[in-house]
């Protein structure tokens, strides 16, 4: 939710209003989590708006001076670009693409401009005079890479000349157009970045009219400050004028329209099971929430097979630093199970910085998974969650690094560890005595070389670990 502090706070000289976000429904969240995604990439220290109570604080200054255009005098309107422009792109594009996604769109480019020249040779051996249609070369363009409005009227003909010109070798060709086409990565992006968010069907229909895709200005004038942070008009009731999402009323608030929010509301399913809102509450959202809210797809992290998940907690803090170890660990590839996710997340955080967890946010973080319209949620037991949350058990953990034991933690099979230990002993004494162990433990259950190879230290660490979460449960049961 967001409050606007009547306290302003003093910086450089001048009064500036602060903006404080706190969690809300998922979804809200998943955008706050994305922008914040975006700021970083603008050179922003995130960190220092994330604050101990789970809350995010950031001066309205800031949202604008990221939004700000550059006093344009550069001709083309790529140059104009704010640093939010640039890297919300920027972001979209990698999160959706890898990288040499843009490298074989210029060669797939080429090789069909070659094609087109191919035909001219063949025509011209019929032929007297036989040039390239201009606009065939655009259709390529636009077919294979980016709008033909992106290039100058110099850079078309020089294409043109280039394919027309028969003195010259298919390779020379080739890399004489590459310099051309590879000057466009901007522009490429863009394109691709659009095309996935703002068409009918895609992120934020329509946020950003398809009609105006090629017009770059527009996509300036749309996302632009003044949009975003449009001071509401206080004659008006304030009974009606609550914001949904951050329940103030500091900007002004328009009734949702829900074409533009189809991606929250799959056709036909209308679901506030989306939102954990009760239909009569969501019917408004002010301008600020609007911009918050069209960076959802950064904040959700993508999976192999098409599925996304995001994990949400009571605190951005939270919030912020266990989707980050998710997206490291896990993105772009097929993960096991959610439950393993959210486990192995708790570990990176417990054991890479120090944060204390309430047992408010320790019974709240719950792991959102998104799979086309299908949306499910997974929390783990609080007694589970305590112990991945003890540094030591954690660190142990991930000393020891095998699933099978993490799973066993995961289930409350404590005693599971205690046998395994005893197991991995047994094979180790054995071992040392010179005896076949006459298992196939080792090989089938155990994943680690490092592990199989020193099934003493192995399984000393797995008794350690029993026995600190017999003593962890015992505290609780205490307490
Ligand atoms: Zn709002």
């Amino acid at each position: 939710m967001l409050k606007y502090d009547s306290d302003m706070i003093v910086n450089r000289g001048m009064l500036m209003p602060e903006i404080v976000l706190y969690p809300s429904s998922w979804l809200y969240n998943a955008g706050v989590i994305g922008f914040l995604r975006v700021l970083k990439e603008c050179g922003e220290t995130v960190e220092n708006f994330l604050k101990d109570d789970g809350s995010v604080e950031i001066e309205e200054s800031k949202i604008e001076e990221i939004l700000k255009q550059p006093n344009g005098d550069g001709l083309n309107p790529f140059d104009k670009f704010g640093s939010w422009h640039r890297y919300y792109i920027k972001v979209t594009f990698y999160d959706l693409y890898n990288d040499s996604n843009f490298d074989e769109a210029i060669k797939k480019t080429i090789d069909e401009l070659l094609k087109v020249r191919n035909d001219l040779l063949k025509k011209r051996k019929k032929e007297a005079v036989v040039s390239v249609d201009e606009n065939k070369i655009k259709g390529k363009v636009e077919k294979n890479f980016v709008y033909a409005d992106f290039f100058t009227q110099e850079e078309l003909n020089k294409i043109k000349s280039l394919l027309e010109d028969e003195n010259k070798t298919e390779p020379e060709i080739s890399k004489e157009i590459y310099e051309i086409l590879s000057k466009k990565e901007k522009q490429y992006k863009y394109r691709k970045a659009v095309a996935i968010l703002f068409p009918s069907g895609g992120y934020y229909q329509n946020f950003f009219n398809p009609s105006n895709f090629r017009k770059v200005n527009k996509f300036l004038e749309t996302f632009k400050s003044e949009n975003f942070l449009k001071i509401a008009d206080t004659n008006i009731n304030v009974n009606i004028n609550v914001c949904s999402f951050c329940t103030d009323r500091k900007f002004k608030v328009e009734p949702i329209n829900f074409m533009f929010m189809s991606f929250l509301f799959p056709a036909n399913s209308f679901k506030n099971s989306y939102w954990n809102l009760d239909d009569n509450n969501l019917t408004n959202i002010c301008s600020l929430c609007k911009f918050f809210v069209i960076h959802f797809h950064l904040g959700m992290i993508k999976l192999q097979g098409g599925s996304e998940i995001f994990i949400n907690a009571p605190s951005f803090k939270l919030m912020w630093n266990l989707n980050n170890y998710v997206r490291t660990l896990y993105g772009r590839k097929e993960i096991t199970g959610t439950k393993e996710v959210l486990g192995i997340s708790l570990i990176e955080l417990s054991t890479k910085i120090n944060i204390h967890l309430g047992r408010w946010e320790k019974m709240n973080i719950e792991v959102v998974s998104k799979y086309h319209d299908k949306i499910d949620f997974f929390s783990l037991p609080s007694d589970i969650v305590d112990l991945l949350t003890n540094r030591e058990i954690a660190s142990l953990l991930k000393q020891i690094g095998e699933f099978k034991i993490l799973n066993m933690v995961l289930d409350g099979e404590f005693n599971g560890i205690l046998e395994f230990g005893e197991k991995a002993l047994r094979d180790a004494m054995k071992r040392k005595s010179g005896k076949d162990t006459g298992t196939d433990f080792i090989n089938e259950d155990i994943k680690l070389k490092k592990n199989k190879e020193d099934l003493f230290s192995f399984s000393q660490k797995l008794f350690k670990l029993y026995a600190l979460i017999k003593s962890e449960l015992k505290k609780e049961v205490i307490a």
